[in-house]
């Protein structure tokens, strides 16, 4: 009979990917990933829309140009993947009020000095809380501290941009001690690249795989080691092994399985586990955030927003906060095309995937209409990606809330027995992005590796 493969990997996103690669690296071959859709890449996914390219999920090579190379950066040049610098500097003039254009320049640079300041404050804060071994704050609670309470639309819209945009969760959920400063930016450098490529950002994934499994002469994976459209839908352990059972009904049997579904998909309980995870991981999991972020396209008959340098990202301002705030088109990167995106997230993103892309159509022509005027032209088409609904992610990427402690954060990353996980939300410095899966996976599989060549099963928290 086949010997069973030592390894399963549940997932074949960025960090699934990464897992398996440094696995096979140290020796380990005999592994299978199953991942439940027909497709690696995970939250790295393109979709073609209107006849142009786009990100539903992971767009920017975030942390470019600093102290340390961002690995993804590396291999998005490697793959002459084409991207493109964002440069936010410009958006204090292209912030436009709740109706009828934008607000005055030297307004809004006021407006965004003050936050910004606030911003600054909030990061010397967050040291010192850390230098002091303090208990964590809110990013909230450092706004109060600042005396500082946006409340108008500007002001809000601005707020917004500044936290909710990166963090996808706004100030009153996220930790102050482990958001700012960001290791991404601090590490990697300021600079984000933004990529729009035929072949999608999920190409680095392809990148990564490539180099471990068997690809045919068109670069297609061939390697029955990776089995796409396995739903696995439960895990079972004992010292001697795992099961791991998918929708199929089929089971199938290794030493170690490495988990890299998202944090969203375990909180919802869509794997079972056999028996049952224990009560420190469950509450470990359960106290992280699954944020929502939610990039809607739109596709017009013609430009009817500024373009050339600097006109790139702007605001809406609303009375809501988080109505319709973050606005890019994409000129640069398909001229002619006339494709906007706006980016909402949290609340919003929960609202807009229940209820209908023309409902959302309609609210979205109402506020281009109050920016730009009544005489611009219809959207003729609408993207809405539905991350929260979508049984596979449960979410977009994951957000560290205030209260939850370094000890907690181990425990999600805490291997169970012979079960393993990985997956951005595992990643202490760079959670959320497309390096932290790609760190997360190479952690993982080493923890593993240790354990089977040397031994070295205990896992410290
Ligand atoms: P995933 O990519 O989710 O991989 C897990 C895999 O498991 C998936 O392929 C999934 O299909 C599979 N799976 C799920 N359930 C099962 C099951 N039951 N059985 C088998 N397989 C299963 N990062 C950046 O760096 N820059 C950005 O600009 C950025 N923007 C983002 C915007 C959005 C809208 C989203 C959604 C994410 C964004 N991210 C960004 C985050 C980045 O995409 C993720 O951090 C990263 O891709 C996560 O990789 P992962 O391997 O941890 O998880």
């Amino acid at each position: 009979a086949k010997r069973a493969p030592t390894v399963i990997i549940v997932g074949a996103g960025m960090s699934g990917i990464s897992a398996a690669k440094t696995l096979s690296d140290a020796g380990i071959k005999r592994i299978l990933i199953l991942e439940a859709t027909n497709r690696i890449g995970g939250r790295m996914y393109k979709a073609n829309f209107s006849g142009v390219s786009v990100e539903l999920g992971a767009n920017w090579v975030s942390g470019v140009g600093g102290p340390q190379v961002n690995p993804i950066w590396i291999m998005a040049n490697k793959l002459r993947l084409k991207s493109f610098l964002s440069n936010f500097q410009n958006i204090s003039s292209n912030t436009y009020k709740p109706v009828g254009g934008v607000y005055e320049e030297s307004v809004a640079r006021k407006a965004f000095e003050v936050a910004e300041q606030v911003v600054e404050f909030g990061t010397e804060v967050s040291k010192d809380l850390a230098a002091r071994k303090q208990p964590d704050i809110s990013i909230l609670t450092s706004q109060r501290l600042k005396n500082y309470f946006p409340k108008t639309p500007l002001e809000m819209v601005i707020d917004y941009y500044l936290c909710d945009f990166e963090s996808a969760e706004p100030p009153r959920a996220t930790s102050l001690l482990n958001s700012v400063p960001s290791s991404t930016y601090s590490n990697f450098g300021e600079d984000s690249y933004f990529v729009a490529d035929p072949r999608g950002y999920e190409s680095v994934v392809h990148y990564v795989a490539q180099q471990f499994l068997t690809t045919n002469a068109a670069g297609q994976i061939t390697d029955p080691r990776l089995q796409l459209k396995k739903v696995v839908t439960e895990i079972s352990r004992s010292p001697r092994g795992v099961a791991v059972k998918t929708e199929d009904g089929l089971v199938h049997r290794a030493d170690y399985v490495i988990v890299s579904v998202s944090l969203g998909v375990l909180q919802n309980n869509l794997i079972k586990f056999h028996p049952s995870l224990p009560q420190w991981k469950i509450l470990a999991l359960d106290q992280f955030n699954m944020a929502i972020y939610t990039k809607i396209f739109l596709k017009f008959p013609y430009k009817f927003w500024p373009s050339g340098n600097g006109t790139e990202f702007f605001l809406y301002a609303h009375e809501k906060r988080g109505y319709y705030p973050f606005w890019q088109h994409l000129e640069r990167e398909f001229p002619g095309e006339n494709v906007l995106f706006v980016t909402v997230t949290d609340d919003e993103s929960r609202r807009l995937e229940q209820q209908s892309d023309s409902e959302t159509k309609a609210e979205i022509m109402a506020v281009l209409r109050n920016m730009f005027g009544k005489q611009i032209p219809e959207a003729t088409d609408i993207l809405v990606p539905r991350w929260l609904s979508n049984r596979f992610y449960k979410g977009s990427y994951s957000n560290w809330p205030i209260g939850v402690s370094h000890h907690q954060f181990n425990q999600i990353k805490a291997p169970v027995g012979k079960v393993y996980f990985t997956g951005e939300h595992t990643s202490a410095a760079y959670y959320g992005y497309v390096h932290g899966a790609y760190f997360a996976g190479i952690d993982t599989a080493k923890l593993m590796t240790s354990c089977i060549k040397r031994g070295a099963c205990s896992y410290s928290i």
